[in-house]
């Protein structure tokens, strides 16, 4: 069985060397930096990496992948956190790094056409001189491509004002495992249809290669103001939060860090935190200058009337962009805290933020492992960082250990698995919690639809059934599983 498929992939390689001669990497070596996303503690050479310049030739890949029957996993710039780019032993690791031309930036539609290589900044960058910008802002975006955005729906400090991914993709054209390109979206509101463009969003590479998307710009904001407020307890700022939301207010970003991120980014990026702080809450404001101060100074009395300790509110660019610069560079600052960390991402309602975090610190105290929480609590999106040495032994298992009770924890307050960063391979098991059988069910079934072979970015974003009914998340009754036409992979 195994020597068949190396063959396939051996005689899927040499189509390949023929139709990409200089986008081929077999050498061992080369191909190691491939082996890895973001979730680093999970690592697999993959068999081949291509590196297809066009469309025409990730349509070529997919031919030869479908001909020699190969498993074929996209990758854009690799800062996934969940494992979805991870390779395939026996496949093909399709990097789109270098389609990576902004095709078309259309000022009077607010639209720009790009390839999927292109880094999600270089975006807003290109859109600056028609003073319009891209919203989505993941923390990785001077790295991450678009490509990957669109596979994640990824969010980012803004998303609570201007929405995810999937609410600024106008359009895309998709390759499928077929072979067929399809234009999904439009410049209307509305298409007739499903509306498979949405579906794209959050498809994590397993329905179809993204090779072109078009996204809404916006204008920039007339002003912004950004309020840096301390609290004396995490549970204080907990509580500003949801009162800020319910005072009406839509900020731009709300964030919080506690302790631990605002000593790590402060030690890092010089922001101007205060360290005598048991937690911070950055609020971002933006629109037009009188609409911006008012704003202001409603959530400044929200703050104070929840116990801020300290209040600051950055007003011209420079300040606003040191504030930000701190919490954006605080995943590497906790990075300094301990040789490794474990990122987990879930979300909950807001209302629960206060229970949820106090939960996770007694989850902390229980597994003997620090936590750092540096989040979009304005969209309930946690993210714990569980620090770890995996040089010692037990502590890896321990932080996956927690790691999978704080995304049980989410679930139990009525949230989700993931927020942001996708399930790829990290969070099946979790998927197994939060789905019933009939829901995994339909997407396994939607996605034979698309990739009745299985070949696209196999293994990941949906357990098989059988994986949670081992895990006890299905219910199997006198010995059978529920639907048993689908194939227990
Ligand atoms: C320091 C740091 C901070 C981060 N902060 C955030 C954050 O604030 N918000 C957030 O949402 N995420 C964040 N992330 C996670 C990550 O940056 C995002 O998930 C991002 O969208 C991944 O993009 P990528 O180009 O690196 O994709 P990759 O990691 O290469 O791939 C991600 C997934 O997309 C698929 N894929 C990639 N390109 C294509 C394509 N063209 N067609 C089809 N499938 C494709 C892959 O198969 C994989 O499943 C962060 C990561 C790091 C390391």
């Amino acid at each position: 069985m195994t020597r068949s498929i190396e063959s396939a992939l051996e005689r899927a390689t040499h189509a390949l060397l023929r139709a990409l001669p200089d986008g081929v990497i077999v050498d061992a070596a080369a191909k190691k930096p491939y082996e890895t996303d973001g979730l680093t503690a999970i690592r697999e050479v993959p068999g081949v990496v291509v590196l297809p310049r066009t469309t025409a030739q990730v349509a070529a890949v997919l031919a030869i992948c479908r001909e020699h029957d190969v498993p074929i996993v996209p990758r854009g710039a690799g800062t996934g956190l969940s494992g979805g780019a991870r390779p395939h032993a026996q496949g093909v690791l399709m990097s789109l790094a270098r389609l990576d031309r902004i095709l078309a930036i259309d000022p009077n539609r607010r639209l720009a056409r790009v390839e999927p290589g292109v880094r999600n900044l270089a975006i807003s960058e290109a859109a600056s001189r028609f003073g319009l910008f891209y919203a989505p802002d993941p923390s990785s975006q001077i790295a991450c491509s678009i490509g990957g955005n669109v596979a994640e729906n990824s969010g980012g400090v803004h998303c609570l004002k201007y929405g995810l991914t999937v609410h600024n993709v106008v359009g895309l054209k998709v390759l499928t495992i077929a072979g067929d390109e399809l234009a999904l979206g439009g410049a209307t509101l509305d298409t007739p249809g499903f509306d498979v463009l949405a579906l794209m969003n959050g498809s994590e590479g397993m329905l179809g290669i993204v090779t072109e998307v078009t996204v809404r710009l916006l204008p920039k904001p007339e002003a912004k103001r950004v309020l840096l407020a301390g609290f004396a307890t995490l549970a204080a700022a907990a509580r500003a939060v949801s009162a800020t939301i319910a005072s009406g207010i839509v900020p731009a970003g709300l964030e919080l860090m506690d302790r631990l991120a605002i000593r790590a980014a402060e030690a890092y990026a010089q922001a101007g935190y205060p360290l005598d702080v048991e937690a911070i809450l950055l609020c971002e404001l933006d629109g037009a200058r009188t609409e911006v101060d008012a704003a202001a100074a409603r959530v400044r009395a929200v703050f104070e009337r929840e116990g801020a300790v300290s209040l600051r509110v950055a007003t011209d660019d420079a300040e606003c962009d040191a504030l930000w610069r701190g919490r954006k560079s605080a995943f590497p600052a906790v990075g300094r805290l301990a040789p490794d960390y474990y990122c987990m991402d879930g979300t909950i309602p807001r209302a629960a933020l206060e229970r949820v975090l106090r939960a996770i610190g007694e989850l902390s105290g229980e597994f003997g492992l620090d936590v750092a929480n540096v989040f979009h609590a304005g969209d309930g999106n946690l993210h714990p960082l569980i620090l770890y040495d995996a040089n010692r032994s037990g502590e890896l298992e321990r932080a996956v250990a927690m790691g999978e009770r704080i995304l049980a924890l989410c679930v139990a307050a009525g949230g989700t698995v993931t927020g942001e960063h996708g399930v790829g391979v990290e969070k099946l098991d979790a998927m197994c919690g939060q789905f019933a059988s009939a829901e995994l069910a339909q997407f396994h079934r939607l996605k034979a639809a698309f990739d009745p072979d299985g070949l696209l970015n196999p293994g990941k974003a949906v357990p098989t059934l059988a994986r949670c009914s081992e895990l006890g998340g299905m219910h199997v009754h006198a010995g059978r599983l529920p639907f048993p036409e689908l194939e227990r992979l």
